[in-house]
């Protein structure tokens, strides 16, 4: 990001650009098609929409938090006729309710949140991308910026027909970017809808530049397309498997140590994220805490919703290490021994240390 910038038509920034193209659709196991646009992952989540639904059409979303009720929002502003089934904070919507709510009538397209970032909770998407693909009028779409290069997602073998990502959450760039990737059913169906409104937004007049980035629709953010492309090199170099398994792992030790120092995590053992986790304050506990964390260079985000100022949120995603789940662990302990509520210090580390031990030794990277 710190290089000069240069024109988009540069040669040696164009050769960058569809390499990472190409290695984004590594990235998400896919044929289809692959998006990188100047935005944020909402802009994302209206492209999604934009390109393949229109007023009037029927869409079914599965809400597990702030996120998915975001879809929500942007799709009743587009005047489809929208149904939710929305599970408690903290738990999934069951299997059987999204199968049910399927066969009692035709959905253009289903959205479901990975991981809901106000929850922690991860659904179950290659179960109900199983259930959807037996509904061939139903399009598959997952936000996927809480999870995408953190948590298992093959876009070709869930069936998923469009998935997309932010460049700041699990590929470790700043903001600025987001990813959309779409099957050739989202793209059919694109071009079934004629014009759209949409023109930043629209699948058609950004198709040729992602084919042939020499092609003007609209600028490239360049530096960003730098970063993304190094951030997409070393996802590649780890490994996907990998890299996920990485996540697991760490996640479950963030989640062991949590435990032993007495905290409550909100997403239930069987629904918990490996990229972020929204603990629950013990009581005597407020938001204050975020401050004192802060104070030992913890950053940690605060609660949503019915849950702010009773939660507050960890992101573990990325290109972390060991070194960083000790400081985030022993900074927690100090912390909560400075606000009374822990006598004995070392204890979360060693449940930490224990459970990484554990579980890396089934693991050949670790
Ligand atoms: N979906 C999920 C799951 C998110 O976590 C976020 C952001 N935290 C968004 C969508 C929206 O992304 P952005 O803030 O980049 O617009």
């Amino acid at each position: 990001m710190g290089r000069e910038t240069v024109a988009f038509t540069d040669k040696a920034f164009i050769a960058s650009f569809l390499e990472l193209l190409q290695n984004l659709k590594a990235v998400a196991q896919t044929q289809g098609e692959v998006f990188v646009i100047a935005g944020s992952g909402t802009l994302a989540m209206e492209m999604a929409v934009a390109n393949t639904l229109q007023h009037s059409d029927s869409a079914l979303v599965v809400s597990h938090g702030f996120f998915g009720d975001r879809f929500v929002q942007i799709m009743e502003r587009r005047g489809l006729q929208v149904d939710v089934l929305a599970s408690p904070w903290g738990t999934t919507v069951s299997l059987d309710d999204i199968e049910k709510k399927l066969a009692e009538k035709e959905y253009r397209a289903l959205a479901v949140t990975h991981v809901d970032t106000s929850t922690g909770v991860k659904a179950q998407i290659e179960e109900i991308g199983r259930i959807v693909h037996r509904y061939p009028k139903t399009l598959f779409i997952v936000d996927g910026v809480c999870a995408t290069a953190a948590e298992p997602e093959s876009m070709d073998v869930m069936d998923i027909d469009i998935l997309f990502t932010g460049s700041q959450k699990a590929f470790g760039v700043s903001p600025g970017l987001f990813m959309l990737w779409a099957s050739s059913n989202a793209m059919e169906r694109r071009k079934s809808l004629g014009r759209i409104p949409d023109y930043y937004l629209d699948f058609e007049n950004w198709l040729p530049m992602m084919h042939d980035p020499s092609k003007y629709f609209a600028t490239p953010a360049i530096n960003m397309v730098w970063a993304l492309a190094e951030a997409t090199r070393l996802i590649l170099q780890e490994g996907l498997s990998d890299r996920w398994a990485r996540h697991h792992i760490m996640a479950n030790a963030i989640h062991s140590a949590l435990e032993t120092l007495g905290l409550s995590i909100l997403a239930e053992p069987s629904c918990r994220s490996s990229t972020v986790t929204c603990v629950l304050y013990p009581q005597n506990l407020d938001d204050q805490f975020r401050s004192i964390l802060n104070e030992e260079g913890l950053v940690v985000a605060a609660g949503i919703g019915h849950y702010r100022g009773k939660a507050f949120r960890i992101g573990h995603m990325g290109n972390i290490d060991v070194h960083d789940l000790v400081a985030l662990v022993a900074s927690l302990e100090r912390a909560l021994n400075s606000a009374g509520h822990l006598s004995q210090m070392g204890m979360g580390v060693s449940s930490l240390l224990h459970s990484l031990k554990k579980n890396a030794s089934e693991h050949k990277k670790w």
